[in-house]
């Protein structure tokens, strides 16, 4: 294993082998956004340490912020020369006294959202998620479409509404109708849950037109990062037929501020689930290309208390089909577009990635550590989601987490 000149804990989950990137401010500085690389306990100012380094001009241009959208733009090449850059830096004794100044406690970095979400596609890639909502949604019918192992299903969302880790959440009004009420009514959801998923971050574009096939998934998708998907179940049960998801998820999507280079996770690589039913040649991984599952494993935390671990490495589709899938149409990538894999849940009892799984509506509420217990978030509650993947020689890979603590609803508009 490289090892660094930094004083980095074996166990660290922001080693050399992770060195993701994000985009921070400090007090000191004010609101100058920079990119920074975690590393261990530290954030490396990027640009500052290309400049101390002399790094060749035009990677250094990519290093200098305010977004890490002209690095996301610039391909694989130049992604993999700036992750050698990184690395140099941080191993080589002879660049330590131009680089250690350019470090900075991570506690000291206020990071922001680490670029500008282009397009937003949510998938729903989960086999145990889909058919938990299938009958939770549609109780008496078969609970997987007969479109699901066919085609990733998926939606456009709206990436205005994409916040970084930490921004609360206001509870969201919107109308709600039960089953049993003659009539909906507006007002502030009563069943705020959440949605554990990994989000892919699109770096490369693609032309209108033209698809992007599984095997160029990696030229186009710079890296990862973890995504909470807000829903308002009592408003999505009421307005999602015909026409699917609405506003009972486009009020916030929250995303980690890290976000964890492709090039990071060659050692999380996995087989995916056996597929029964036969894909459509576009969508098919099973030989010769490189099918893309990954090994991720999610917690989520709520108000502190552990009450999910989703593992990613059984859904069902991976993110090189969801990409195939979302472009076979001629769809144009752009820099920046972020789809999300869908609910992380797994097949067993508190791995589910949505608390109206978790809990079955209600029937089952979860308990937290003060004694207190949750069907859906209440006021006030705090959501922590986690993830970690294997990276070599035994250490792990971190992705940091999303929060978000949910606010009261505001007075719903009225004429
Ligand atoms: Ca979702």
């Amino acid at each position: 294993m490289t090892v660094s000149w930094l004083d980095l804990p074996a166990d660290t989950l922001f080693g050399l082998h992770n060195l993701p990137y994000g985009v921070f401010t400090t007090a000191v500085e004010g609101d100058r956004r920079r990119i920074g690389v975690a590393v261990g306990d530290q954030v490396l100012d990027a640009a500052a340490a290309a400049r101390a380094t002399g790094l060749d001009a035009r990677l250094a241009d990519l290093l200098a912020g305010p977004s890490l959208n002209p690095l996301l733009a610039a391909g694989r090449a130049d992604w993999t020369l700036v992750r050698a850059a990184l690395t140099d830096w941080l191993t080589d004794p002879g660049h330590r006294a131009a680089v250690e100044p350019c470090l900075l406690p991570r506690a000291e970095a206020v990071l922001h959202l680490p670029f500008e979400v282009a397009d937003y596609v949510d998938f729903y890639a989960s086999e145990h998620h889909a058919t938990n909502l299938g009958r939770l949604f549609r109780p008496g019918t078969e609970p997987l479409t007969p479109n699901w192992k066919h085609l990733p299903i998926g939606y456009h969302g709206r990436s205005g509404s994409v916040v970084v880790s930490g921004t609360p959440v206001v509870r969201p009004n919107g109308q709600r109708k039960a089953p049993a009420d003659a009539a909906p009514s507006i007002g502030p959801s009563r069943r705020l849950d959440i949605e554990a998923e990994v989000g892919f971050v699109v770096g490369v574009p693609s032309a209108l037109g033209t698809p992007v096939p599984l095997a160029d998934f990696a030229e186009h998708v710079f890296g990862v990062c973890l995504v909470n998907d807000w829903s308002a179940r009592d408003i999505q049960a009421w307005e999602y037929v015909p026409l699917g998801p609405f506003l009972g998820k486009s009020f916030a999507t929250s995303v980690s501020p890290w976000v964890v280079p492709l090039d990071a996770l060659a050692h999380a690589r996995t087989t995916p689930p056996a597929r029964d039913v036969e894909p459509l040649p576009y969508l098919d991984d099973r030989d010769g290309a490189d099918p893309w599952a990954l090994d991720l494993s999610l917690e989520v935390r709520l108000n502190g208390t552990p009450v999910s671990r989703p593992p990613f490495a059984g859904m069902y589709w991976t993110a090189a089909q969801q990409l195939a899938h979302l472009t076979v149409n001629g769809a144009g990538l752009r820099t920046g577009d972020l789809f999300a894999s869908g609910t992380v849940s797994g097949p067993d009892r508190g791995t589910e990635g949505a608390l109206i799984e978790l809990t079955w509506n209600g029937e089952r509420p979860v308990e937290l550590a003060d004694g207190s217990v949750r069907s859906f978030l209440e006021d006030g509650d705090e959501v922590v989601i986690t993830a970690t993947a294997p990276g070599p020689d035994g250490s792990r890979v971190g992705f940091g987490e999303v929060t978000g603590r949910v606010l009261p609803a505001r007075d719903p508009a009225s004429r």
